[in-house]
């Protein structure tokens, strides 16, 4: 049978900030892949690192930082291999990007009609415009905002709106790929929902693979076929979506982030944070990197840093695991 290709592959993948107290190791040999048409969430603390590995994928990294080792490719091309001409075609066209504030991603000048016949003809520059103001109507539709909306500058949306326009344009070359990094953080919860409702609808219809960033991790556990954890530049357990709860055996680290999820249902509702902090990344710990934090640290963590034990689908990083026991949790 022939081997289906990952979207998108990373592999050992480092990326650095260079500052004068020595590099921040943001990215830590991160491998990763993404299957077509799947959903994979990537979540962890503020800092650990995520914001920093979707800019490397988009290879949007600027000034002081740089991938400083490792591979990413999509649809099996080498992001880093590629001349500045076929990125420019890459990107858009192939994969796509929603970032955090909508309100930065938007034009204030621009209608949301000209934002979206630009991105259309800069990267499809044989389409007419007739055509890219047909597909502007179809993709206002595609994300249930009224066409009369066309006309509408950013600052006369609400927040929702502005977002559901940011993804709307992501999706206009029907990209393989979309890196969504936090698209709802900054809305509330009502609408975050319906947002995450149209995505997944979206994906749904259009077939395409989606990196989803978020802290949050309910909401990651619901959308996602896949969750990868990342802590302190490092991804130490990929879980599948629907194994993520508390009874089932995870990494400490994935535990205390269940932990810290508020039970609704609850009547006493008591959330317990992960203690301490996470760390200087100039600064590693020895070992594993999360030791100083880990109510189930053992003496070879201090020193030994865990290899990643892979099991199809499932990654685990920790020393309380062998590898059958990843195993039998993953399949
Ligand atoms: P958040 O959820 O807050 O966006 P994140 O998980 O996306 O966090 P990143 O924004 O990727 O994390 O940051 C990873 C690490 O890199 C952090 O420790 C951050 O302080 C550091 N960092 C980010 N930008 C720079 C920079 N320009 N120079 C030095 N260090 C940086
Ligand atoms: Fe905790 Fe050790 Fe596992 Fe790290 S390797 S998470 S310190 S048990």
């Amino acid at each position: 049978m022939a081997q289906v290709q990952p979207v998108l592959e990373l592999t050992g993948v480092s990326v650095a900030y260079e500052t004068p107290k020595g590099p921040v190791q943001a990215v830590n040999r991160v491998n990763l892949t993404v299957m077509p048409n799947e959903i994979v969430g990537l979540v962890g603390e503020s800092g650990s690192g995520k914001s920093t590995m979707a800019y490397a994928i988009m290879r949007l990294l600027r000034g002081n930082a740089g991938v400083t080792e490792g591979a990413i490719r999509v649809l099996g091309e080498d992001i880093y291999g590629m001349d500045p001409k076929t990125l420019k075609k890459f990107r858009w066209n192939k994969m796509a990007m929603v970032f955090q504030s909508a309100m930065s991603a938007l034009n204030p000048v621009l209608t949301v009609e000209m934002q979206i016949i630009d991105t259309l003809r800069v990267h499809k520059p044989e389409m007419s415009r007739a055509e890219a103001q047909r597909r502007a109507g179809d993709l206002l539709d595609l994300v249930r905002i009224e066409r009369k909306r066309l006309r509408s500058y950013p600052h006369e949306l609400s927040g929702g709106m502005r977002q559901r326009v940011v993804v709307a344009i992501a999706v206009a070359l029907e990209p393989d790929l979309v890196i969504m990094d936090e698209p709802t953080t900054a809305l509330d919860v009502v609408v975050q929902r319906s947002i995450l409702d149209e995505i997944q609808a979206i994906q749904a219809q259009k077939q395409f693979s989606i990196l989803f960033i978020s802290h949050d991790f309910s909401l990651v556990s619901e959308l996602a076929s896949r969750v990868a954890i990342m802590y302190a530049g490092r991804i130490v357990e990929i879980a599948r979506g629907d194994s993520l709860s508390l009874g089932r055996r995870h990494h400490p680290y994935t535990e205390g982030l269940l932990r810290a999820i508020p039970e609704l249902t609850a009547d006493d509702v008591v959330i317990e944070g992960i203690p301490g902090h996470p760390p200087d990344l100039v600064n590693l710990p020895s070992g594993c990197a999360f030791h100083p934090r880990c109510s189930a640290v053992m003496d070879i963590c201090r020193t030994v840093r865990p290899e990643p034990i892979v099991a199809g689908e499932t990654l685990m990083e920790c020393h309380l695991f062998t590898k059958q026991e990843v195993s039998e949790s993953g399949s």
